[in-house]
Parts: C-alpha cells; structure tokens; sequence
C-alpha cells in the first residue's frame, strides 16, 4: 500500500485542480517561501479528517477555501482527495485503489468520503485508524512541529504512540463502547426509573384487579351454588310434590272408603231402627194377647173359684147344717173386677215403682176378699142355693167342672207366661238393639269426624301441591327464595336448601363490596403491565447489553495492553538506537508513567502516560527541557523514527522538519529515511538540497502574482534553480 495521488481543488492556494502523483519512498515538495508548499501538508492533514483548524494554520473553516485574488475570485468549496493503492489490502476492503476525500464549504459544511461514497468523519477517523494513519501528530508532522513529541503532555505522548501501534483503531472502538455503555448505563437508569414510578400503580392495578377476578370467581361461585339452589329446590319440590300426590290419593281413597263406611253404618242404624219400631209391634199386639189372656184366665179363675165355692158349700152343708153360709157372688164378682184392673194397671205400670204401688193394692184388696169371704160377711143368695141339684150330684158335676176350670186356667196360666217371657225377650232384645244404635252412632260420629280430618288435610295438601306447583312453574335463576319451600318438604330437606342459600347470600354481601370496582380498570391493568413487561424486558436486554459492552471493553483492553506492551519495548530499543545514530552516541528511553500529569489529575482518566528519558553524549543532560532547538528535532526524529519502524504507517509528511539541522546532522536524518522508505513513503516539504539530493520524486511548488500555487514535477537542478 502506498498513497499514490493527492488532488487539491480550491484549497487554501490551490485555487486549480492541481494532482500530486507520488511513489513509494521519498517525495521532496520544494519551492520558494510562501508558495504554497505546507499548504499541501494542511491538505494532507485536511483530507485525514482534521477538525483542529490551529493544525492546518487556520482560524476558521472558510479559511482552508480559496479567498480568492487579483485574477481569481473566491471560491466556496475546498476539495482534497488521497488515493491509496490497496493491492496489500491494508485497508479492509475489497478495492485496490482506495481513494478518501473530503469537502469544506464556506458555510463550514463538511462532506467526507470513501471511494466516492459519503460517510460520516466517524466512518473516516475508523477507516484510516485501520491503517494507522492518525492525526495525533506522528503520520504528518508540520512546519514547526518536529519537537510535537517532545513538547507533547504525558498522556499526548502516549497517544501519538497508540497511534503509531494502530491502537486507535481499537481505542475508538473502545471509547464507543465505553461511551455506548454509558448511554446504556443512563437508559438503564431511566428505565429502572421509570419502573419505579410505575410500580406502587401497577401494584395498585394488580390488586384491583385480582379483586376483579374475585368477583368474577364469586360471580361463577354464585351461579354454580344458584344453579345447585335451584336443582335441590326443584328436586325437593318434585320430591315433596310425588309425596303429596301420594298422600292426596291415600286421602281420596280414605275419603270413598269412609264415605262408604259412613254409609254402610247408616244403613246399619237404619236397620236398627226399623228393627226397634218392629219391636214396638211386637211388643204391643203380646200385650194386647197378654191382656186378653189375662181376661180369660181371669174369668176362669173366677169361674174356678165358684165352683170350688161351690163344693166347699155342698162339702160344708153337712157339717154345718144349721149354719147357712151363703157367699154372694154379685160381690165377689165386682170384688175380683176390681182385682183384674189392679193386676191391668200393674202390667201397664210404666214404671216399677207404678208396678209396684199397683202390686200391692191388688195385694191388699185380694186380703180383703179373702177376709171377706172366710168371715161370712158375703150373704149367701138364697135365690141361687135353691137352685142347686142334690150336694152329691152337684159335687160330682162341680169337681168335674173345676178340674176342667183348673186345666184351661193352667193353658191360660201357661199361655200367660210364655207371653211375659216374650216381652222379656223382646224387651232384652230392644235394649240390646238400642245399644247397638248408640255404638252404631257413635261409630257414624267417629267417621264423620275422621271425613272431616280427611277432607281438611286433602284441603291442605292440595293448597300445597298448588303451591308447589306454581313453585316449579316459576323456577329460574333470577328467582332464588327460600321462604317459598318453607313447609313444602322435610326439615332435612329444608336445612340442606337452607345451608346453600346462606352461601348464596354469603355471596351477594361478599360482592356488593366488590361491586364498587370498575371493570375498566381492567384495559388500564393490562396496559400498564405490557408497559411493565417491556420496561423489564428493556430492562434486561441493557443488562445483558452492559454485560456484553463490559466484555467487549475487557478484551479491547486486553487487546490494547498486550499489542501496546509488546510493542512498547521494539519502540523504546529503536528510540535508543535513533537517538544514538543521530546524536552519534548517548541513550534515550521511554517509560510508562502511571501518575498523571498535573493537567490529567482531576480526570477520570486512568489511563497513563509516557514520559521521556534521554541522555547526550558527552553531556550530563537526561531532562528533555534542557535540550536545544536542534536537538529537541533530533531527539524527536528518533522517537519517530523509532514508531515508523516498529509500526511502519503508509506515509509520512515531514514539513521542514530538516531545517534546524546542520549538515552532518541532516545527512543522518536522510540515512534513518532511507532506511524506513521500504516501508514507509514519505512526502517531506524541504529547501534541504541534501534531501532534496535523496528524492526519488521532486516537486516545485510556485506561486506567481495571481496569487495561486502552482506545481512543477522537477529534477534535482531545476529543483535548485527554483529555490535559489
Ligand atoms: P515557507 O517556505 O515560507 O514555509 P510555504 O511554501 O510553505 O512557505 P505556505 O505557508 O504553504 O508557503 O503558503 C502560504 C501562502 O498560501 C501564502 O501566500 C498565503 O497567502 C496563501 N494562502 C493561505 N491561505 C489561503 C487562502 N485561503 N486563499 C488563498 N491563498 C491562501
């Protein structure tokens, strides 16, 4: 890789398109003061992407265009372009030329481009890094400048170098991922921020809404018990229903069954009744054949007791014969007429003490009689006596007659008896008959009262089956109520409805106060946990990008330390060895300083820095501010030398840096370049003719009185023609 071309248009005096062709090794700018010659050192340094403008020896921007002249007016854009061989692919791309340029325009826009495409000086500053051309004072040095190094701070130094090792390449890279880092740093800062502003609300959100899914769960909760409310309702309502349906015809079939008994038992008291009346009958036509018994016996008795008066008078004439006793008859007969009423009455008698009373005036009136009778106080008819036959005759015939008397009153008397004891049995059987009436009655009470319970509870029941029924028939879930079953099913039953009718209404209070929450609440919960999720999730991606920022600037940082310490060592033996060619003996070195400098204590920085130890021949001087012009220059040649050899860069501009050096000196200088062109180009702006005897390619840069540089390719004697 070598810089082949420089193009300058419109920069500082180049006010023409002007081209540079170089070639590896040794390329000397030559020209009279004021020409333009460092101008193309500032073109070199401007076209790397310098943003100082005191390093290209301006005060602003529009100071780097053309300002214009006598003959040419001012221009508005400056452009230079490099254009490198990439053959070696020192620059990581695919090209073989690669060509870098950069615009200014007197607006103070800056255009930057690679190979004709537009980047950013980012893009640039990365791009050149890689092949380690910088700006930091080592690649180009100016007019002026040849003790930079030297005059540089700890931490400068230090930087230049990194340059020269082409660490800036991965510094920048480091530095971006430090600065990326902290960016990362800061929106993770934000972020956790920002999570902790929306935490106690999202917290809030969460509990609302788990009260949400409370209600929700209760509402289910509810439905589910509602429902289990309504198919036990219904299942005891159905239950009950069956059971009385049942009952309700037991109680049909009890009511026909009574009924029928009730009338069965009312045919039986008929019956009864009409079996009594018969008894009534019965009774009176054997009292009236008792009574007409009665009649006959008494006639016969009386017919009876004639006769056998009759035959106690025929039996007593004889014995007492001048005594006639004759017994009238008319008056027995009213006698015994009276006696039969009695006896009449007594039967009649409706009670027994009637019966009685009657009894015993018959009693005593019978005494009477019989007195009567006995005492001869009955007078005889005679009328009758005369009547009668012979005593013995007539005996007969009366004995006859009362035998007769006494068999048919003995028929009567028979008769009589048997007629009593009818009655008897009839009456027994009247009291019989009556008591069977009144159990009979009783009995028909009985069942009336029993139709009475029936025909209440089959009221009742069938009240309830009608209330059962509309029961089922409004059945549903918005009508849950417990009192409605109340008395329709067993307590069993009840207490089962009852127990899960409490929950429901456990429920319903538990969800009244869970009403209060809105459902919105729900859209603004899940809106803030998405936020949540991706601030988390933000969250952890910065993490893991801070880890891995972390782990990328470790291994630069390794990276970086290993190239600089193993270059560090090749740089300080060849500073030595530099310094000794060019100061003809002495030592030089380089040592890492880890304290910093006054300026760098209050940074953060930790980085270090180098300082420089030198010591001259034959001199007892080791500081670098006791130094003299000259040898600052030599000292920092050295140094430079000493990286271009460790790290060799494309090219390198040296603008007069030769001018402080004497000739034994200079011809030094030109041994260590020739040594280094092999690898190293080098473009050195000089009115050095030992240098200018070491071109390989001479330019002259002029300047008429247009006021415009002008490039002339010359040879060595023409080169030093135009600087004399
Ligand atoms: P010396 O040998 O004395 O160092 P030099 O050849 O290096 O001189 P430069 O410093 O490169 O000369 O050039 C300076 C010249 O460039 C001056 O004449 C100056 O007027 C001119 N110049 C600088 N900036 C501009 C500009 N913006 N427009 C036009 N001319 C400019």
């Amino acid at each position: 890789m070598y810089l082949k071309q420089l193009k300058i248009q419109g920069f500082k005096s180049f006010a023409q398109k002007t081209q540079l062709d170089f070639q590896k090794g040794i390329s000397v700018v030559v020209g009279p003061n004021g020409s333009g010659k460092s101008n193309i050192a500032d073109a070199l340094r401007f076209v790397l992407g310098e943003q100082g403008m005191k390093n290209v020896r301006a005060k602003k921007s529009q100071d780097l265009i053309f300002s214009g002249s006598g003959t040419k007016p001012k221009m508005n854009m400056a452009y230079v372009e490099l254009v490198f061989d990439n053959k070696g692919k020192v620059f990581p791309v695919d090209f073989s030329e690669v060509s870098i340029a950069r615009k200014i325009f007197r607006d103070g826009e800056n255009k930057y481009f690679i190979n004709n495409s537009q980047v950013r000086l980012k893009d640039l500053s990365e791009f050149i890094a890689k092949a380690k051309l910088g700006l930091k004072g080592y690649t180009i040095v100016n007019q002026g400048m040849g003790d930079h190094i030297l005059n540089a701070s700890l931490k400068e130094r230090k930087e230049i170098i990194d340059e020269a090792l082409g660490l800036r390449e991965f510094q920048i890279k480091r530095n971006d991922a430090v600065l990326k880092l902290a960016q990362t740093e800061t929106n993770l800062e934000k972020t956790e921020s920002l999570i902790r502003e929306l935490s106690p609300h999202l917290k809030f959100l969460t509990k609302q809404v788990e009260k949400l899914d409370e209600k929700k769960n209760l509402q289910n909760e509810l439905e589910v018990l509602k429902k289990k409310f309504i198919e036990k309702k219904e299942e005891v309502l159905k239950k009950s229903k069956n059971f009385l349906e049942e009952e309700i015809k037991k109680l049909k079939d009890q009511l026909n069954f009574l009924k029928q008994e009730l009338e069965t038992v009312q045919k039986d008291i008929q019956n009864e009744e009409s079996k009594v009346s018969g008894f009534f009958g019965d009774l009176e036509s054997l009292e009236n054949s008792l009574f007409e018994v009665e009649k006959q016996r008494s006639v016969l008795q009386r017919e009876l007791g004639k006769v056998e008066g009759a035959i106690d008078l025929l039996k007593n004439s004889n014995f007492q014969a001048q005594k006639h006793v004759s017994i009238d008859l008319f008056y027995v007969k009213e006698k015994l007429e009276l006696l039969k009423k009695l006896l009449k009455k007594a039967i009649d008698a409706k009670s027994f003490e009637q019966m009685k009373e009657s009894l015993l005036e018959f009693s005593r009136s019978f005494s009477e009689l019989s007195d009567d009778v006995s005492s001869g106080k009955v007078k005889a008819n005679d009328k009758k006596a005369k009547q009668d036959k012979s005593t013995n005759d007539k005996l007969q015939d009366l004995q006859g007659q009362k035998e007769k008397l006494q068999k048919e009153l003995k028929k009567f008397q028979d008769e009589f008896y048997s007629i009593q004891n009818k009655i008897k049995k009839i009456n027994a059987e009247h009291h019989k008959e009556k008591e069977n009436i009144f159990s009979l009655k009783n009995k028909e009470k009985d069942i009336q009262t029993k139709i009475l319970q029936a025909k209440n509870d089959l009221y009742q029941k069938e009240t309830d089956l009608k209330r059962i029924n509309s029961e089922l028939s409004v059945l549903n879930l918005s009508n849950v109520a417990l009192d409605s079953i109340a008395g329709l099913c067993s307590q069993k039953e009840f207490s089962e409805v009852s127990a899960i009718f409490k929950s429901i209404e456990r429920i319903n209070i538990r969800l009244e106060t869970a009403e209060m929450i809105d459902e919105s609440v729900l859209d603004e919960y899940n809106q803030t946990k998405s936020r949540m999720e991706f601030l988390q999730k933000e969250v952890s991606d910065l993490k893991e990008a801070i880890e891995k920022i972390n782990v990328a600037i470790k291994e630069l940082n390794l990276q970086i330390e290993d190239k600089f310490n193993k270059s560090f060592l090749k740089i300080n033996k060849n500073f030595n060895k530099y310094f000794n060619i060019l100061f003809g003996g002495g030592s030089a070195k380089l040592e890492i300083v880890k304290q910093k400098d006054e300026e760098e204590k209050n940074k953060k920085d930790t980085s270090f820095g180098i300082d420089i130890f030198v010591s001259l021949p034959g001199k007892k001087v080791n500081s670098v501010s006791a130094l003299s012009g000259g040898e600052r220059t030599l000292s920092s040649l050295a140094l430079l030398f000493a990286l271009v050899f460790v790290s060799p860069p494309p090219f390198m501009v040296l603008d007069e840096i030769d001018a402080p050096l004497d000739e034994a000196n200079a011809s030094r200088f030109l041994k260590i370049l020739n040594e280094l062109k092999d690898n190293t180009q080098f473009v050195i702006v000089s009115h050095n003719r030992e240098t200018m005897r070491q071109a390989d390619i001479l330019y002259g840069v002029t300047m008429q009185n247009d006021g415009i540089s002008k490039l002339l390719s010359l040879k060595f004697e023409e080169a030093v023609k135009t600087l004399d």
